[in-house]
């Protein structure tokens, strides 16, 4: 093994969005399961401008003495992933490991991700067994990995789940990207050399509901569809042409049949030809929203305001100097 390879640090980064209920279990418990991992480890708990008294509890744990959480709170809420961010740009871990607040990924599983880490992967990715979401978001993530799956020809175990291990080069890697609409594990995995999936827990939500309601959830899913790929908008002008194609035939169709069986027979078609025009139509609604995204996406990335913005830092600087590596 490469010195270099070797794990002597681990960072936690957690996001947290109004969930005071489940703050105290999760710290316990993250403290828990990070002490068995007998190396030096920081839990980066980052508000996401809470509206409950996360910030305060958070500000709290990492005041307290001997403390290994660093607080960091943001002005306002810029989304999970902006979040995660804000805490990875913290994390001084040669590994970094992230997870929910909610409780739903079991801290517990955090030594399995250092160890298969610590085997020789870039990126630990996780696949939730017995997935513990509703119906409605469980199907919602088998629709966008099987068009995934069959625009790019990639495929990748679970994406919604934010259990993962991430190396410090791949953190690094992200953490120089400027764009903003990201969805993170897929970032990873384009910086990452070897990725290992394993299986992991996955509990229902305790306390509250989840963060993401509807709307959230389509502009999550378009993050995470043009983080990946722009073959969408290819795949859009290959079904213009054929759909422009069809209309031709159609039409050629028609006025043959006309001509053969007089003008009665044009005329019984009309409502056949109202349904195909209200067809092309959608899909072309569709396709110009494909197209306001990746515009709107562009747009905020040329604009270029700060993803996030942190409103304060609470806790010391945890690692011995000895093992920091003299990273900065
Ligand atoms: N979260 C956040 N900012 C947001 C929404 C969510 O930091 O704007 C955090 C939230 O506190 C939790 C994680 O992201 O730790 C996942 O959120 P949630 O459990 O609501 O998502 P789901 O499990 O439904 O995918
Ligand atoms: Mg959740």
């Amino acid at each position: 093994m490469i010195e270099e390879d070797r794990i002597e640090t681990v960072s936690i980064v957690i996001p947290v969005f109004n969930e005071e209920e489940s703050l105290p279990a999760l710290i316990e418990r993250t403290t828990a399961a990070c002490e068995r991992l007998g190396r030096e480890y920081e839990i980066v708990l980052v508000d996401d401008g809470s509206r409950d008294s996360s910030a305060a509890i958070i500000a709290a744990a990492a005041e307290a003495p001997e403390s290994r959480v660093l607080a960091v709170l943001l002005n306002r809420n810029y989304g999970q992933h902006s979040a995660i961010m804000a805490g990875f740009r913290k994390a001084r871990g040669d590994l970094v490991v992230t997870l929910d607040a909610d409780l739903q990924n079991p801290p517990e599983e955090i030594p399995r991700l250092v160890a298969t880490a610590e085997e020789g992967a870039d990126v630990v990715g996780t696949i939730r067994v017995n997935r513990q979401d509703s119906l409605f978001r469980k199907s919602a993530s088998k629709l966008i990995n099987l068009m995934i799956k069959k625009t790019t020809g990639k495929s990748m175990g679970d994406y919604g789940c934010m259990l993962r291990a991430y190396r410090r080069p791949v953190i690094e890697a992200m953490l120089s990207c400027h764009e903003r609409s990201t969805f993170i594990p897929i970032l990873a995995n384009m910086f990452a050399h070897r990725v290992t999936d394993i299986p992991v827990e996955h509990n229902e939500r305790e306390f509250g509901a989840s963060k993401y309601d509807f709307l959230r959830l389509i502009n999550l899913m378009y993050d995470l569809v043009t983080c990946l790929t722009t073959t969408p908008l290819r795949i859009l002008s290959i079904f213009g042409s054929v759909v422009a194609f069809g209309g031709f035939l159609i039409a050629l169709f028609l006025i043959v049949m006309r001509l053969i069986f007089g003008s009665q027979w044009g005329v019984e078609g009309v409502f056949m030809l109202f349904a195909l025009l209200f067809m092309f139509i959608g899909a072309q609604f569709v396709g110009m929203g494909l197209l306001g995204e990746y515009i709107g996406r562009i747009y905020t990335d040329v604009r270029a305001r700060p993803r996030y913005f942190i409103r304060k830092t609470v806790g010391a600087r945890r690692f011995s100097k000895k093992s920091r590596k003299g990273k900065a």
